[in-house]
């Protein structure tokens, strides 16, 4: 089959390689007709995530089912499934405590003490480096999906592959944050980052009750898009001190939720410069600094950005003095995949309206560069295989 192979950083290609086989009984194989590229894929894209091996990439995908293992009692060859991200087992510690995140079963080599650190990851994702499990993903025409009884959910025939996609992480992901913020109404949510998550995650306030969304990002067409579709006020980060322009929208308090969703990608750029304006400007510019600088005191801050290697001046002082609430991490999508769903067959929800690359699978590597280097006022590629 046909699947984009991560090689080494800024190099990933078309190639054909073995079609995936059912290897446990409670597997699946889906033929994929739906796959999007996320910015989680450009950490390992720009090698913030290292990963030795070829590995075939990505953890947003759905299709219909092809084959079927023999332990496998909820699906059937023909149905059309979404797949959440995280690979969990639904029976270990952490999945009987709805953090499928942190399953124990599908990343046993790298569970530990350490989780957390470089050197043990504790759970798994389709896609996603060794450290994270080591399997291969959903830009392919075909995918193994272990634990199949756990992860997939059958989606009505009258739904398309876009209007659904997005379930299976920018929508659990955005639901997440706001899960965590445990918004009672009528709050002010400030979101960092305008890519598909920051946008995911303003739809998901608005339907959880905010009062009001502001979207933060440095690109004016990223801005401009959560203006369009996420009903957001904006602020330009290179533009204004947005700690300011937030404090001026909120009476001088700040925002009651200031949300991370960049991650990394504040970073990168900085990367290309010279070391010693690196160490100059993460800290000042770090979309979580800025975060923590802009929530009013008492406020939450949910961290559903990706950050991968250890952050030294942690500003605990600030947090502490503020009194704030930070919760971070992957989204557990499997909790809120099926309330996303019917929010979505309802018509309460949408996210469809973020694509703006349609692309072949074979053209993926296209799609990647596109989206990484924000060519083309690119917000989200989906690839079609
Ligand atoms: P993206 O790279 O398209 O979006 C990031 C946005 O942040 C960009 O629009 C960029 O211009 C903006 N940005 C950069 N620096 C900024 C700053 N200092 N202040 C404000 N905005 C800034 O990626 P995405 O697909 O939207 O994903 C966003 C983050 O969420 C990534 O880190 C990704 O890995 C992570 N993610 C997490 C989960 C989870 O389970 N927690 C799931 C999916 C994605
Ligand atoms: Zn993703
Ligand atoms: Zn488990």
């Amino acid at each position: 089959m046909k699947a984009l192979v991560f090689h080494k950083p800024s190099d990933v290609r078309i190639e054909d390689v073995p079609d995936p086989r059912i290897e446990e009984p409670t597997d699946v194989i889906v033929r994929v007709t739906a796959t999007a590229i996320c910015g989680s894929d450009l950490h390992i894209y720009n090698g913030f995530f290292p990963q030795a091996k070829p590995m075939v990439l990505g953890h947003e995908f759905m299709g219909v089912v092809e084959e079927v293992g023999p332990q496998v009692t909820k699906l059937r060859k023909g149905d059309r499934v979404v797949v959440p991200f995280p690979i969990a087992c639904g029976r270990c510690f952490f999945c009987q405590a709805e953090l499928p995140g942190h399953c124990e079963s599908s990343n046993p080599k790298h569970y530990g003490p350490e989780g957390g650190t470089l050197e043990g990851k504790g759970g798994a994702l389709f896609g996603y480096t060794d450290l994270y499990g080591g399997y291969n993903g959903g830009q392919a025409e075909y995918v193994r999906v272990p634990y199949a009884d756990v992860g997939p959910r059958k989606v009505p025939e009258r739904l398309t592959d876009e209007e659904v996609l997005f379930t299976t992480d920018i929508l659990p992901t955005g639901w997440t944050a706001i899960e965590w913020a445990e918004l009672k109404g009528g709050e002010t949510v400030a979101v960092f980052g305008c890519g598909p998550v920051g946008l995911a995650t303003m739809k998901c306030a608005w339907l959880r009750g905010a009062a009001r969304v502001i979207g933060v990002d440095r690109e004016e067409y990223r801005l401009t898009k959560a203006r369009e579709i996420a009903k957001a006020e904006t602020v330009n980060v290179d533009k204004v001190d947005a700690v300011e322009a937030i404090r001026a929208m909120t009476g001088g308090r700040g925002a009651d939720v200031c949300v991370d969703a960049v991650g990394m990608e504040a970073h990168r750029g900085l990367l290309e410069k010279a070391s010693s304006a690196l160490h100059g400007q993460v800290g000042t510019i770090s979309a979580l600094r800025l975060a923590l600088s802009a929530v009013r005191r008492g406020g939450v801050v949910p961290v559903v950005g990706v950050y991968g290697v250890p952050y030294d001046n942690f500003p605990l002082g600030q947090i502490f003095d503020k009194g704030l609430r930070l919760q971070a991490g992957q989204a557990p999508a499997h909790n809120y995949i099926d309330r996303i769903l019917k929010h979505i067959e309802d018509g309460h929800l949408r996210a469809d309206d973020i694509i703006t690359h349609r692309l072949p699978l074979s053209r993926a590597p296209q799609g990647y560069e596109i989206f990484n280097k924000k060519l083309d006022d690119c917000v989200k590629v989906v690839l079609k295989p």
